[in-house]
């Protein structure tokens, strides 16, 4: 059977993103993973994308 899934079988083996080129797999992993982290300048918590450290801050903002 030929599924899209067949054509995608690089994964990301931190968030499960599938990719078709390796090209594209290692530009994810340094955007997303290693390259920069954003970053939450009340508490320090470290988030893998800005919507994550968006979501966060109101929570955040919450707490303190
Ligand atoms: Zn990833
Ligand atoms: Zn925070």
């Amino acid at each position: 059977m030929v599924t899209d899934e067949s054509t995608r079988k690089l994964k990301c083996k931190k968030c499960g993103s599938r990719f078709k080129y390796p090209e594209r797999l290692e530009k994810h992993q340094e955007i997303a993973h290693n390259k920069k982290k954003e970053k939450c300048r009340a508490c320090g918590s470290e988030f893998h994308s800005l919507e994550n450290l968006r979501k966060h801050k109101k929570i955040c903002k919450d707490k303190v």
